[in-house]
């Protein structure tokens, strides 16, 4: 029997949990939200679907962990699977040691955001659990199998071999699940070549070869690529210059609106929230369209120009809330792909079930499906891969 995993994903103020077992109907998840303030709170679904909310009035990380860990005592959690951000140049999934955990600190420049957050539910835990083996799972650790020229940028090598500036890509437990999944429901598990689109409100794509990520649309940080929610994705790096020159803005203003303030949102002046802006769209907003269109172009674009990395395509995947959910979103960003062969079924696009695995290709052509995401299962996964390999 598989043993059960608590999946743990600390961000600043806010962890999601999950208990994982082997039914995926038996998962019990939630979040601990405004963490630090009055209304800080556990929301959550338990055993049997139930939901549940508790006040934890200006708790912070560790106690919000202590509480969720009481409570998930009796379910036996057997061992914890930490999503990590940024593990720099680890190539897969490890036990936490104090080794890992120092790898994951000096990894802290890379992902000034999330590493030390990930680091601060690492050591709660570590602390209220000494007996349980914990093992870190990396959003970066897929990536690692990409080529150097697709991972190196075209700048000094100083800044490579001295300050590890590359590309690194994230999401990968999310491309990892889907490409597996869909290239499996193809009749041809970790097979040939596969396009991925993971569309949420951070977004990026995949080219995956026989399993292995060989190419992806995220850099140095999670900023580089397609336009997402509130980041912008790709834009001249003079851009930095010309604003500072033109507008006396300072490097932290500069990427403040990059990432808080741009992508949909910024495009739109309306919203980071894809569902708001179709619906604005419908009632005729301008700018909301316009954030739609380039926001299936510029992905459009980034699928094309990975393809580029695979010696043949094979399939091509949507998943996150927006790729699961937005059946307009993939037929705008399909009917930029004309000459990849792609034919997409209509109806199978527009009648597939929300949170429901489906082809929407025609038939012929690289297939094409929607699948949801499931990297809490893929984290647990790979926690009790490393645990076998270790046992
Ligand atoms: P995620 O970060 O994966 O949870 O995805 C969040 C994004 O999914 C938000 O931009 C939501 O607007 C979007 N989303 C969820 N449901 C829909 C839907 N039915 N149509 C369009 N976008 C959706």
């Amino acid at each position: 029997m598989a043993i059960s995993v608590l999946v743990i994903n600390c961000g600043s103020s806010s962890i999601k949990y999950a208990l994982i077992s082997e039914r995926r109907e038996d998962r019990i998840y939630g979040l601990a939200e405004n963490l630090g303030a009055a209304d800080a709170r556990i929301k959550g679904i338990t055993v049997g679907g139930e939901a549940l909310e508790l006040s934890i009035p200006y708790a912070d990380h560790a106690k919000a962990l202590e509480t969720l860990l009481e409570r998930l005592a009796n379910y036996n959690p057997q061992a914890i699977g930490h999503r990590v951000v940024h593990g720099g140049n680890i190539t897969q999934a490890e036990r936490l040691t104090q080794q890992t955990i120092d790898r994951i600190r000096d990894a802290i420049p890379l992902a000034p955001l999330h590493n030390p957050a990930n680091l601060i539910g690492i050591e709660a835990t570590m602390s209220l659990f000494p007996q349980l083996p914990q093992v870190a799972v990396f959003d970066t650790a897929f990536h690692q199998t990409m080529p150097e020229h697709a991972y190196r940028y075209a700048i000094p090598q100083f800044l490579y071999t001295e300050h590890q500036v590359r590309r690194y890509g994230f999401h990968g437990t999310s491309h990892a699940y889907v490409t597996e999944r869909a290239s499996e429901l193809a009749g041809q598990k970790n097979q040939g070549g596969w396009l991925s689109a993971h569309l949420g409100n951070g977004s990026s794509t995949c080219a995956v070869w026989n399993g292995q990520s060989i190419d992806t649309s995220m850099g140095l940080t999670p900023l580089e690529g397609v336009v997402m929610g509130t980041r912008s994705g790709d834009v001249d790096p003079s851009l930095h210059l010309f604003l500072a020159n033109n507008l006396g803005w300072d490097i932290q203003k500069i990427d403040n609106m990059l990432n808080k303030e741009s992508g949909l949102l910024g495009l739109s002046g309306l919203s980071n929230d894809m569902r708001t802006l179709v619906e604005a769209s419908e009632k005729g907003h301008e700018d909301a369209t316009l954030a739609i269109e380039v926001f299936c172009y510029r992905l459009a674009k980034s699928l094309s120009a990975l393809s580029c990395g695979l010696p043949r395509l094979d399939g091509l995947v949507f998943t996150g809330g927006i790729g699961e959910n937005s059946a307009y979103v993939r037929e705008k960003t399909l009917a930029y792909l004309p000459h990849f062969g792609l034919q997409f079924s209509k109806e199978n696009n527009d009648t597939l079930a929300r949170g429901t695995e489906g082809r929407i290709d025609a038939g012929t052509g690289p297939q094409i499906w929607v699948i949801p995401t499931d990297e809490e299962g893929r984290i647990a996964k790979e926690t009790r891969q490393v645990l076998a390999q270790i046992a």
